[in-house]
């Protein structure tokens, strides 16, 4: 009999073994159903063996071998392995959230073939011009399927309701469906730009890489990384190769992906999000494992997409902390990258504005190679002016200076777009009582509740609790109440009564809740439909709106002295991805400042456009105060209701790892940023070494003891190289 070691979801460090029937046979990666308890469960084979070192009574056996899909590829099993150990999540765990949720599934996957769709002979026989005007969507498709075969993807990128019509057009016999052939369809590129000499210098010097490399791609704003990426993508279909790449918001999905579909028509692409359903993102995902889809385009996931013909990983915008998963597997999807590229023996691409220090710090110390583009792409976009407004001694009821008023009349006047950053949704970020000084606090957190005037409504934004707004107030009585501070509502509110006669539109979490609220209103922007742009980060990143020549930043001050050692470094990203929205077009940008600190070096060096000097300070400082990337650091979360629980599960863990006596420094059990998050008390305990090294082996030898801990009623993790605090 043989034995098969099964990765299943169970938060233990361990495989499962179970016994083969006799009529079965499996491989390793390939799916089964096993009974686990009561229950039965889909695990993946990991090892095949000839024995256990189990007690044969208590070995069951495999339910069933699911072979609906072809087996994990052994890089993908050993990349997840690698995952499981360096980040010290439980190894089944780690496996099964590599998955597809339906092939998480015991349920067999009953896969729709991937099919082609081309014209049946009835109709090629077809006179478009004879067919009515009028069904556009109609003649928009057959037209592309006179020029070839389109796969179900590409038809929906023909129109939203373009699978509807090629039903039709099969019940009138006019289009067959055929099975996907396994040859490689025909590549075609439409060059659009002819590329600048830094550009050039940049796809020369990756597409000379012999095997792995990482290349920090550090551009500025409008410097042409995306185009950057469609020639090196270029390179890599044309011999067959499939590209993974990596963007950290689904926000910023479907412009890329029209921009490479437009660029690449014959090449299937293939998006990976958590906006796409389970059914849709599997057939993806087999799409790619099948070596069919030579672009593979997705947030933080798709790193573990299995890829037979991978010859390429591009990051874009590397220095997103939406690459850093915040909970079950905290993994970096770009650190994963990266070791996924090392073991591939391909060249991977990490392309920022604003690098992450760690990033930076390993291109100056060689370990990456540096590839610079310092001008904008265009010849007649140049980068913005940069100024500061100082507020130190100004009175701002309403938030905005009128230096800022006055800009964005101006802008109004000549029929130009603003955009007006403020980090914060809602209207103000707390209600307060004039006379007791009584504020909004969450009865179930350590924050605030926010006011969002628009429903009348308190709301926390750390656990949800809402609220209707008081008529007075809970502690005294008084009916004065105050907003306190700036919120895009009430930003939005102001400028629309300054500017009557203004468009203006609000972008941020509330506004875009709605499925494709955020598409319309790009559109919108696009079509200058709009005049002012009232909005959070959402608007930071990535986009490109040609009319936009003035960006206003509002209150950047907060993070200038705030206690977590990254937010300096996140708000320079910020305002240097925002300014970066001013003045892609023909038409200069301009950039305003308020801050009560205009000769802080933060705002020198937005002013200069300088991220080098920037980040040289950072880093001499973090080198000072023994922060990363000089050290490595793993935070020991714990969160739970009872506050004896909490902290003594800590100490028990703070002196087990002293008594490991490593090589290891510890600091003391400390109260989370937000140290309570719906009635429970967040607690965290952070360790550092100087090597990876050091602090991986130190780790191995304490995760063990701290699953001997008790912790019936609490919850604890382990985030190594954490990001948050
Ligand atoms: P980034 O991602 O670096 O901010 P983009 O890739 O969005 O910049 O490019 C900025 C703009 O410059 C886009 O409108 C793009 O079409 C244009 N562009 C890129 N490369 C070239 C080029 N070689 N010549 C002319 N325009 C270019
Ligand atoms: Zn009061
Ligand atoms: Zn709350």
């Amino acid at each position: 009999m043989y034995i098969v070691r099964v990765a299943l979801d169970i938060p233990l460090s361990t495989l499962f073994d179970y016994f083969l029937a006799e009529n079965m046979t499996v491989v390793e990666g390939q799916r089964v159903v096993v009974p686990f308890g009561r229950k039965q469960v889909v695990g993946v084979v990991i090892e095949c063996a000839e024995r256990s070192d189990l007690d044969t009574t208590r070995i069951k056996t495999v339910l069933q071998v699911l072979d609906d899909v072809p087996p994990l590829p052994a890089e993908l099993l050993k990349l997840i392995k690698f995952c499981s150990d360096y980040y010290h999540h439980p190894v089944g765990m780690t496996v099964m959230s590599a998955l597809p949720t339906r092939l998480r599934d015991s349920l067999p996957l009953a896969l729709k073939q991937a099919l082609t769709y081309v014209l049946s002979n009835s109709g090629r026989a077809l006179d478009l011009e004879q067919l009515p005007k009028r069904k556009q969507v109609q003649l928009r498709l057959l037209r592309a399927l006179q020029g070839s075969s389109l796969s179900a993807a590409q038809v929906r990128a023909v129109s939203p309701t373009a699978p509807a019509t090629l039903k039709l057009l099969m019940e009138a016999g006019w289009v067959e469906a055929c099975a996907v052939s396994a040859t490689p369809s025909r590549h075609t590129f439409n060059e659009e730009h002819q590329l600048t000499a830094e550009q050039q210098a940049c796809v020369d010097a990756v597409n000379q890489s012999q095997g792995y490399q990482t290349y920090l791609l550090h551009g500025v704003t409008g410097s042409g990384k995306t185009e950057v990426y469609v020639h090196l993508l270029q390179q890599v279909l044309q011999r067959g190769g499939q590209v993974l790449l990596l963007v950290p918001e689904i926000n910023l999905t479907p412009q890329l992906e029209y921009y490479f579909r437009s660029r690449f028509p014959d090449t299937e692409l293939v998006s990976l999000h958590s906006g796409l359903n389970d059914s849709e993102r599997t057939q993806n995902w087999l799409l790619a494992q099948a070596g069919r889809a030579g672009i593979i385009l997705g947030t933080r996931l798709a790193v573990f997409t299995p890829l037979p013909q991978l010859a390429l990983i591009i990051v874009d915008e590397e220095h997103d902390a939406s690459f850093k998963q915040q909970d079950g597997l905290r993994y970096s999807a770009r650190d994963v990258a990266i070791f996924r590229a090392n073991e591939r023996g391909v060249p991977i691409v990490l392309g920022s504005a604003t690098p992450s220090l760690e990033s930076y710090y390993n291109a100056q110390s060689g370990r990456y190679t540096l590839l610079k583009l310092s001008q904008r792409a265009s010849e007649q976009a140049q980068l913005p002016t940069v100024r500061c407004i100082n507020i130190s001694n100004a009175l701002l009821p309403e938030g905005v200076s009128p230096q800022i008023l006055t800009a964005l009349g101006e802008r109004l006047l000549r029929g130009e777009q603003s955009l007006v950053f403020i980090n914060r949704r809602g209207y103000a970020p707390v209600l307060m009582c004039t006379a007791c000084g009584w504020l909004s606090d969450c009865p179930h957190c350590a924050g605030k509740m926010v006011l969002h005037l628009q429903d009348r409504r308190l709301r926390c934004h750390h656990c949800g609790h809402q609220t209707k707004v008081p008529h007075g107030c809970p502690g005294c009585g008084n009916a004065d109440l105050q907003p306190v501070g700036i919120g895009t509502q009430r930003i939005e509110t102001v400028l629309q009564a300054h500017f009557p006669e203004a468009r203006v539109l609000r972008v941020d979490r509330d506004s875009t809740r709605n499925k494709g609220a955020w598409n319309a209103m790009r559109k919108q922007i696009q079509d200058e439909a709009v005049d002012i742009l009232v909005g959070t980060q959402m608007l930071a990143k990535g986009h490109d709106f040609h009319n936009l020549t003035l960006v206003c930043v509002l209150n950047p001050d907060n993070a200038l002295y705030s206690s977590d050692f990254r937010a300096s470094e996140k708000l320079f990203a910020q305002l240097a991805q925002v300014a970066g929205r001013a003045g892609r077009g023909d038409k200069p940008g301009e950039v305003l400042v308020q801050t009560c600190f205009p000769d802080h070096p933060l705002f020198r060096a937005l002013r200069a456009h300088d991220y080098d000097s920037w980040a040289t300070t950072l880093l001499t400082e973090r080198e000072q105060a023994g922060f990363p990337p000089f050290v490595f650091q793993v935070l020991l979360r714990a969160e739970g209701k009872e506050e004896s629980e909490v902290y003594d599960f800590m100490r028990l863990a703070r002196s087990s790892a002293a008594a490991l006596a490593m090589q290891v420094e510890i600091y003391g059990v400390v109260p989370a940023a937000l140290a309570r998050r719906a009635n429970h008390l967040r607690v965290q305990l952070l360790i550092q070494s100087d090597t990876r090294k050091n602090l991986q082996q130190f780790l191995r030898a304490w995760r063990p003891l701290l699953d001997e801990l008790p912790a019936k009623k609490l919850r604890w993790s382990l985030d190594v190289d954490p990001l948050e605090f």
